[in-house]
């Protein structure tokens, strides 16, 4: 990776990334930017979340602005968060450079003060394509000094409605100027954009390589729904110091859960198209000082949102889209961070996975639901590691100490540790206490316990009894580096087996055998017979 000394940026940015502690460029800043600086031809780039898309079109900007009062750059992003989040950023690099001043515009807050910032001199004009527009009607942003239009976030605007807004935009800015496209994914939307306003793009595509989603790890959990919450909490309660994101479809799923959680004592708020301006700031603020340690939100309103250091990322529902399921994982294991992404899942979308794996090249990893007693140690842990490493001050609680010696007289050490754990931890052990598991008939367990046996008396999902299926058997085996969840994704890609229940599997080197629901016995045959596993074609046979 190169250095910032060496893209050929001027001594002013040069000095502010220093102090911002940024030393070697990322690679989409190691392209971008020296071809920005180079050529006005139009740009895309393309880059997972979190490889630093603001620095590659914010650096070439702002090094090439001519010193003057006038409006020289529009970048337009889709939600106000994005819009504060990048104008703090540019104003940051910025910092050394004589005279560069940025305007904020977005809806939802007052025009005044953004129509003043613009007129008091801005170059750089950071906004959502709504108010943008607006701006632009009322005559006070003018557009014949533009020379660089940035789309961030392209198809996440276009998701949002803002479709005719970028389409009036793009049609009144000089045919002159560059326009750059930032996404994490090329889809057809914005190829669309590309064909309809850039002129030739270059386009810039850094593969996998990135300072952030290399370093994240993926597992899911298979949940029944009935227990979902449940789980979610468990998963929480075993990692004491999570800070992330829960991500839900819909407004509605995520207030409820946020509700939920809250009323269980949780840390949390929840961030979604609904909530009023003012309390979004106050919550991001609150969530980036980590006083609130999950934010519950829908993928619009998370979008962008750049906070670092996340833990996880947890999927109550595994995305409509793949796409989104990058974008969420984004979210953690940024700026050289390790994190983790988590899914919640039934039985039924284990072929979801096996498509997530082949998009991100990543393996995923199944994860049992923790027990009751696995969360206790943690959360014991946890709390003690804290006792011993709190700082006490001595002198504040000095006037104390002599009540509490009396008071406490008498008791003997270990009676006095197992009291202030007790006053810390009975929350857990009450809510524990004869807790059941959890554990789906997960496709691991299935073969008589081989692996994941966890304990007697658990409960799992009613099985079926052996009668209602049938037994197949297909040409590939654990030779093939066929695992059990593979049967699962293989069955479930079909479109007339989807879902279908599956009984015992049994893996040999060259061949598998398995049940599935009798009711399949006409298809079943048909079906898997010439499906491809790996590229190796399927035969299949009632065994
Ligand atoms: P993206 O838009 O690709 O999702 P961002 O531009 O929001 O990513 O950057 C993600 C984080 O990485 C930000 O906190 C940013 O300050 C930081 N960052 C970006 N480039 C570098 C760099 N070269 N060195 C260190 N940190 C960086
Ligand atoms: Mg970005």
């Amino acid at each position: 990776m190169k250095t910032f000394q060496e893209l050929g940026l001027n001594s002013h940015i040069q000095k502010s990334l220093k102090e911002l502690g940024y030393i070697e460029a990322t690679p989409i800043q190691e392209e971008a930017i020296p071809f920005v600086l180079e050529n006005d031809q139009d740009l895309i780039g393309l880059a997972q979340t979190g490889t630093g898309k603001t620095a590659a079109f914010g650096l070439p900007i702002l090094n090439k602005l001519k010193k003057n009062k006038e409006v020289q750059a529009i970048i337009l992003c889709p939600t106000r968060e994005l819009c504060l989040q990048i104008s703090k950023e540019i104003n940051s690099f910025a910092k050394y450079s004589p005279g560069v001043a940025i305007a904020t515009v977005y809806g939802g807050a007052s025009a005044e003060i953004q129509i003043r910032d613009i007129r008091a001199g801005a170059n750089i004009v950071v906004g959502t394509p709504g108010r943008v527009y607006d701006l632009i009607r009322k005559r006070v942003l003018k557009m014949h000094t533009i020379r660089f239009v940035v789309l961030d976030e392209a198809d996440e605007m276009l998701d949002l409605g803002f479709k005719d807004d970028l389409d009036a935009i793009l049609e009144d800015t000089p045919e002159t100027k560059q326009t750059m496209l930032f996404s994490a994914t090329m889809s057809a939307t914005i190829y669309n954009i590309a064909k309809k306003f850039m002129h030739e793009p270059k386009e810039i595509s850094v593969g996998k390589k990135n300072i952030g989603a290399d370093k994240v790890s993926h597992q899911y959990y298979f949940v029944r729904p009935g227990h979902k919450y449940e789980t979610l909490r468990r998963i929480v309660d075993s990692e004491p110091d999570i800070y992330g994101i829960l991500f839900c479809r819909t407004k509605h799923e995520t207030q409820e859960i946020a509700d939920k959680l809250k009323e269980d004592r949780y840390s949390t708020e929840t961030l979604h198209g609904d909530i009023p301006q003012h309390s979004r700031t106050l919550i991001m603020e609150r969530f980036r000082q980590r006083r609130i340690q999950l934010l519950v939100a829908t993928d619009v309103a998370a979008r962008g949102i750049d906070v670092n250091d996340l833990t996880h990322v947890i999927n109550y529902n595994l995305p409509e889209a793949n796409e989104l399921y990058v974008h969420r994982s984004g979210r953690t294991g940024r700026a050289q961070k390790s994190g983790t992404s988590i899914s919640l899942l039934s039985s039924r979308e284990a072929y979801k996975i096996r498509e997530l794996e082949q998009k991100t090249g990543k393996t995923f990893e199944l994860k049992q639901v923790p027990t009751g007693k696995e969360i206790c140690e943690k959360q014991l842990i946890s709390l003690v590691d804290k006792m011993k490493n709190i700082k006490v001050d001595e002198k504040e609680i000095a006037s104390f100490l002599p009540a509490i010696e009396e008071s406490l007289k008498g008791l003997s050490r270990q009676e006095l540790l197992a009291r202030f754990v007790s006053a810390e931890f009975n929350h857990f052990i009450e809510l524990y206490k004869d807790s059941r598991d959890l554990q789906v008939i997960a496709p691991d367990d299935r073969f008589g316990g081989e692996r994941g046996g966890r304990g007697e008396g658990r409960v799992r999902r009613e099985r079926q009894p052996e009668e209602n299926f049938i037994n197949v058997m297909i040409n590939v085996g654990r030779d093939d580096r066929l695992e059990v969840k593979d049967i699962f994704s293989l069955v479930n890609s079909q479109r007339e087996l989807k879902g279908a229940d599956i009984g015992k599997i049994k893996l040999s080197g060259k061949y598998t055998t398995f049940g599935i629901d009798k009711a399949k016995e006409k298809v079943v045959v048909r079906c898997l017979k010439g499906a491809r596993f790996r590229g190796q074609l399927i035969d299949a046979k009632l065994a």
